[in-house]
């Protein structure tokens, strides 16, 4: 029996799924990560964590046959390289070839980004459809493009980087040096500012006694607080939903997906989320959703559509 494993690997920790050749996870195994490290001990670091995850699962190492890893950064995936990943401050490193030097086996890499929407296209909640886009809300806003199976990544894995559209010209400086992207609006970051800047504005609203303190706040606060009826958190959950149909809608008009996947913490509110934004994103569509079906759906396979998506790199 040949086994896989994918790999998330991330600024925190590097994620091992240890897989066999009918998609059944055999077991998982993580180690922290830190910049502090270097380059040569991280590479190391993953290496010993395959190994782990291997020796875990009683699998010999002469039955793994690849390895898949989803990374950060701009990843040019036919050449294996991190072409950068700021927070590492990692330029044109060859990961994929360095890794492969210490396994002994193919080594197939992706942005982290790419991975997810790979792993729920073909195991999560975009197995039904032959094209889908993956939209997880956290600190930013992480896309992955899949088209008719096949990972969309743009020249040298470029590409696909949805939460920098711009939607609002002129608005919210973005760390990427453009103002106004979607990221700075429809992010779990963003609503969270939006949710404390409404507080501030109106101090007898239910945020107060559903945060308690503006430190408390989270993705949720407003929404828990909208579903009392507080017209502050209406009006912040509103500005959200019109935001994020503007970015799907944007995406659905290029690629036409059959299915918009949401991940992220605030993909958890469910309908409370999803039922105003297929009307909102039903009010922007260039062709309707009666002509052109579009799902609009949570993503199912949570922090693990990762290592979902290495292993389908290379056993799809
Ligand atoms: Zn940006």
């Amino acid at each position: 029996m040949n086994c896989y494993a994918g790999i998330d690997f991330g600024g925190m920790s590097v994620k091992v799924g240890l897989f066999d050749d009918r998609a059944n996870l055999l077991t998982k195994l993580s180690a922290a990560t830190s910049k502090e490290d270097g380059y040569a001990a991280t590479v190391e670091k993953t290496v010993q964590t395959v190994r782990g995850a291997c020796a875990k699962a009683g699998v010999p190492a002469a039955q793994l046959a690849a390895v898949g890893m989803g990374t950060p950064g701009v990843i040019d995936g036919e050449n294996g390289i991190v072409v950068r990943w700021t927070n590492y401050g990692w330029e044109d490193k060859p990961f994929a070839a360095d890794l492969e030097k210490g396994l002994g086996v193919p080594v197939r890499v992706t942005n982290d980004a790419n991975a997810a929407a790979l792993g729920e296209a073909k195991f999560g909640a975009g197995k039904k459809y032959k094209s889908s886009i993956l939209l997880t809300l956290g600190t930013g806003i992480g896309s992955g493009i899949v088209l008719d199976g096949k990972l969309f990544e743009g020249t040298c894995g470029g590409g696909a980087e949805a939460g920098h559209m711009v939607i609002e010209s002129g608005g919210v400086p973005c760390p990427c040096g453009r103002r106004g992207c979607f990221e700075q609006y429809a992010s779990a970051t963003a609503l969270i500012r939006d949710t404390k800047r409404a507080m501030f504005e109106n101090k007898n609203s239910a945020l107060w006694r559903i945060a308690g303190t503006p430190e408390n706040v989270d993705g949720r606060t407003a929404f828990l607080a909208a579903r009392e009826g507080d017209a502050a958190a209406r009006k912040v959950v509103d500005t959200f939903v019109q935001y994020l149909a503007d970015g799907i809608a944007n995406l659905v008009a290029l690629f036409r997906p059959e299915a918009i996947l949401l991940g992220g913490g605030i993909s958890g509110e469910g309908e409370a989320l999803l039922a105003p934004l297929r009307r909102r994103v039903g009010e922007r569509l260039y062709v309707d959703a009666a002509r052109i079906p579009l799902a609009l759906v949570r993503a199912a396979l949570g922090n693990d559509a990762g290592i979902w998506g290495a292993y389908a790199l290379v056993c799809g």
